[in-house]
């Protein structure tokens, strides 16, 4: 029987990047292919507010999927998850609720729902695991988000051991790529970052960016994601979630993504920093030990290439862009 794959989010820069994945790639046996004559449905919020419960079972009842790829999400940078902390813990939580809910009434066979590292508590050891998801407070400045995404892993559980439900979570470190949002107030660092650079290019003005560029990340293209997430709905036994990200030693500090965008962008001008705006947390070092047990030879697009293809991307979609 050929699967209906449902994924929720699916105009987002995760969602628009499995739907490349899938008509673009040779999505070899490695990243378990689906078949061809499998249907992938990419949802909108067009198609239904998932914070509503009956707009989300008549979205189940319409396309009567067997699998769930999970991405829908109130998602915002830095700023707007300091602002707003109760609308990110509602908005959240209520969106998995009835995703949740209608893929167990549905009889999804098998559904992945994606977390983020802010799910990691805030002290904690180096690197973090997936062991330590629970094992105390987030950091403050966006608990709202962090809650509500880690109450996955526990609906996870609990749909597996009331209903045997096969429903599992990934965690992706920080994701850029074409289709990303890059509003300049609003966004992740890398996109709000090339948008700011581009802008500076063209006014002929300094390149400032936020805070002191100390920090550190692991970031991960978003089309590589999405060739993790076709392995893991196919391939992934666990209930558990699963870090999907580059390893330790290509985590890099804000500094260096400056520095890279100004490379890709071929901007000229001077980079000022902002030391007055805060750097959020100092680092989140991730270790993607399971994945390379799963995965041992999976290549991750250089950051380099990836970021030039993510720059080229926004230059040529500029009017069209999320800005
Ligand atoms: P985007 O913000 O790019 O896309 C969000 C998607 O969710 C859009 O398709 C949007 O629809 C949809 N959506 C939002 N609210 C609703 C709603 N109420 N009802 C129905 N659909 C809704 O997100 P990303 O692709 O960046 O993120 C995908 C997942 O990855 C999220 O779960 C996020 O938490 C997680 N994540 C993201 C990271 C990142 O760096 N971006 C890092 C780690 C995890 P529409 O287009 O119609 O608005």
């Amino acid at each position: 029987m050929p699967a209906t794959i449902l994924v929720t989010g699916g105009t987002g820069l995760v969602g628009k990047a499995i739907e490349w994945t899938v008509e673009h790639e040779a999505v070899g046996s490695q990243f378990g292919k689906f078949a061809d004559d499998d249907q992938w449905i990419y949802l909108s919020s067009k198609d239904g507010d998932l914070r509503d419960l009956k707009q989300t079972m008549a979205i189940f009842d319409k396309y009567k999927p067997t699998h769930v790829i999970h991405l829908a999400a109130l998602v915002g940078g830095l700023f707007k998850n300091m602002k707003y902390k109760l609308t990110f813990l509602r908005d959240n939580c209520l969106i998995n609720d009835n995703v949740m809910w209608a893929a167990k009434e549905h009889g999804v066979e098998k559904m992945i729902s994606c977390l983020s590292t802010c799910v990691f508590p805030d002290k904690v050891s180096y690197p973090i695991d997936e062991s330590h998801v629970h094992l105390g407070p987030p950091h403050h400045s966006n608990f709202g988000y962090a809650h509500g995404k880690r109450l996955v892993d526990v609906y996870n559980h609990a749909y597996n051991e009331e209903f045997g439900c096969n429903f599992t979570s990934a965690i992706p470190t920080n994701i850029f790529g074409p289709h990303d949002n890059y509003d300049l107030e609003d966004s992740h660092v890398i996109p709000g970052l090339v948008h700011k650079c581009l802008l500076a290019k063209k006014n002929g003005t300094p390149f400032t960016v936020a805070g002191s560029g100390t920090p550190l990340r692991q970031f991960i293209y978003s089309r590589d994601l999405a060739k993790l997430f076709i392995w893991q709905l196919k391939e992934y036994p666990e209930i558990d979630p699963i870090i999907l990200s580059v390893g330790e030693k290509d985590e890099i500090t804000i500094k260096q993504v400056a520095e890279a965008i100004v490379k890709a962008v071929e901007f000229q001008g001077e980079v000022t920093w902002d030391t007055s705006k805060a750097d959020g947390q100092y680092k989140k070092t991730a270790s993607n030990e399971k994945l390379r047990k799963y995965l041992p030879d999976f290549e991750f697009t250089p950051f380099d290439k990836a970021l030039q293809e993510s720059v080229e991307w926004f230059v040529q979609n500029y009017d069209n862009a999320r800005t």
